[in-house]
């Protein structure tokens, strides 16, 4: 059998607010804003667990965890992405790596770009020098760069045979 080498993308933004504690990639984050969202709000998992969606054709985290259901409410996004990378290991595929770009005006992610990789590695069940997590500013435009949210862009190859 040949090997089967797929792609995904994902993409998330959230809105920050004043009363809720930031979460990203899995790590809580020392910042006086966090995420508004129907779950814990964490972009990270959010992208990355589209882009293992695209990569093996599952569809989007939106179809599987929909706002509207209460069941998903303040859901733990460590969950979701654990229920999805069941879905894509079931289908035969195992991620080969992370890409990803966390767009933050603040707070300042250098720190915690390791711990990142790390909890999304285990989450994975992949190793961390597979998973890469870059962060950048927006140069103060747009949304990100006003502060009123905090973005994700994640890449993700999958393997399967
Ligand atoms: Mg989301």
């Amino acid at each position: 059998m040949t090997t089967q080498i797929r792609v995904g993308i994902g993409f998330d933004i959230h809105r920050l607010v004043s009363d809720r504690s930031l979460v990203l990639g899995g790590v809580p984050i020392a910042f006086d804003h966090g995420l508004l969202g129907h779950s814990d709000g964490d972009v990270v998992l959010h992208a990355v667990a589209d882009a293992l969606l695209g990569a093996t054709g599952l569809g989007d985290i939106g179809e599987l965890f929909p706002d509207t259901d209460d069941r998903y409410k303040d859901a733990d996004s460590r969950d979701l992405l654990k229920d999805i990378i069941g879905r894509v290991r079931a289908a035969g595929f195992a991620p080969g790596n992370v890409d990803l770009i966390i767009h933050a005006e603040k707070p300042n992610l250098s720190e915690q770009k390791t711990p990142i990789a790390q909890s999304i590695a285990a989450l994975l069940g992949m190793p961390t020098v597979d998973v890469n997590v870059k962060a950048k500013t927006n140069e103060g435009l747009g949304p990100v760069g006003n502060e009123h949210g905090i973005a994700c862009t994640a890449v993700v190859m999958v393997s399967k045979g």
